[in-house]
């Protein structure tokens, strides 16, 4: 089997409403969406995305992307779609890093390879452990009165996870803002406090220190693992890593060094699937909790994300997101995975099964073909 056609479409998702990020630092209102149609010589379609949630979150670019396929795309012409591990070999050859450019090309092989097996994403993942994923909401940073009221709101419609944005030089207020949401949470529900590296070390220290009787678990706390080592040693709330959370290599030594009690795997960030389940497999076998993520993006991205941790042991697993709930538009109407009480299955169909509407794509930007 070989690819014979790469096809590349453009796609902004404007968010539902403006999206404040930890310390309402940065301003999010559109995502620039890359969809990506891989075909081969046996009729059997791929499809894959790639949106980062703007720019200014983590190094990825929206026509970054873009950029990227014209240098990677000839290189994959007439390559094995299913020879996953090939697949990451010829792309690193061809262009070392730029991970967020390779992760929608390594889903759409995998969709070929689970359609051609007979076999879903989990299942092609090393296999589905057939519970359902918690969703995860995502709390934009406010007032403790405010975040309190929209966990609320997702609490309405089945949630019991929230992702919830803390951070800023006011360690006053974000410790207020964890009192608060901590007595406002209910029994069995998952609170993720998500700084995105807005503490500086002092400031973290403070925060944590002062809510650490409460058990809360806060996510990549300040801007590099060494500095989240540093606070490791000083502060005893569990801490989570994502943003720096890249390669296999930094997975490594997160677990050699115990610098973070759960990790969150990213799919774009680390480089796609096949790269992920790696990383995957070093944090279960070091007893680190994950949670499973897109960038952001539609209904397949959060496919993606959901797949990989359905294929993760519940004990292991501590939820997903589904950026498709805060979009303006779907671009796969009826199609897909959907967050229904606040939880998402994957079904035992092959691979991703189902396609984007590609009327709702437009014209393609690019094409590349043997
Ligand atoms: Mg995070």
């Amino acid at each position: 089997m070989k690819i014979t056609k790469i096809t590349v479409y453009q796609k902004n998702l404007p968010l539902s409403e403006p999206y404040w990020l930890s310390g309402g630092r940065l301003k999010f209102e559109t995502l620039d969406a890359t969809f990506i149609k891989v075909e081969t010589d046996q009729g059997v379609t791929g499809w894959g995305e790639g949106t980062p949630w703007g720019h200014t979150y983590l190094p990825a670019h929206g026509p970054g992307i873009r950029s990227g396929l014209q240098t990677l795309a000839p290189a994959l012409l007439s390559e094995n779609p299913c020879q996953s591990n090939r697949i990451e070999y010829v792309m690193d050859k061809a262009l070392p890093g730029h991970l967020y450019v390779k992760a929608p090309i390594d889903m759409a092989c995998l969709d070929i390879h689970g359609q051609i097996s007979g076999e879903s994403l989990p299942n092609l993942l090393g296999g589905s452990f057939d519970v359902p994923t918690r969703v995860m909401s995502s709390i934009s940073t406010g007032s403790p009165e405010s975040m309190v009221a929209l966990i609320e709101k997702y609490r309405a419609l089945g949630y019991r996870g929230h992702s919830v944005k803390v951070g800023g030089s006011n360690t006053d207020l974000d410790i207020a803002r964890v009192k608060a949401i901590e007595q406002d949470r209910r029994e069995d529900e998952r609170i993720l406090y998500d700084v995105n590296r807005a503490w500086t070390r002092r400031e973290a220290a403070i925060v944590m220190n002062a809510v650490g009787h409460l058990g809360a678990t806060f996510e990549q706390p300040c801007e590099t693992t060494a500095d989240i080592a540093a606070l490791r040693r000083i502060t005893s709330s569990p801490i989570s890593i994502d943003e720096t959370l890249v390669s296999l290599n930094d997975m490594v030594e997160i677990a050699q060094n115990g610098i973070c009690e759960v990790v969150n795997i990213k799919i774009n960030r680390v480089g796609g699937l096949t790269k992920a389940r790696r990383i995957r497999d070093v944090a279960i076998a070091h007893g680190i909790q994950i949670y499973v993520m897109a960038t952001g993006g539609s209904a397949l991205a959060d496919a993606e994300a959901a797949a990989l941790a359905q294929s993760i042991p519940e004990e292991f697993r501590l939820g997903c997101w589904s950026c498709q709930d805060m979009l303006a538009i779907d671009i796969a109407p009826g199609r897909g995975p959907r967050s229904k009480n606040g939880e998402l299955w994957i079904p035992d169909t092959p691979g991703l099964g189902f396609v984007p509407d590609e009327s709702l794509l437009g014209d393609p930007t690019a094409t590349y073909s043997v």
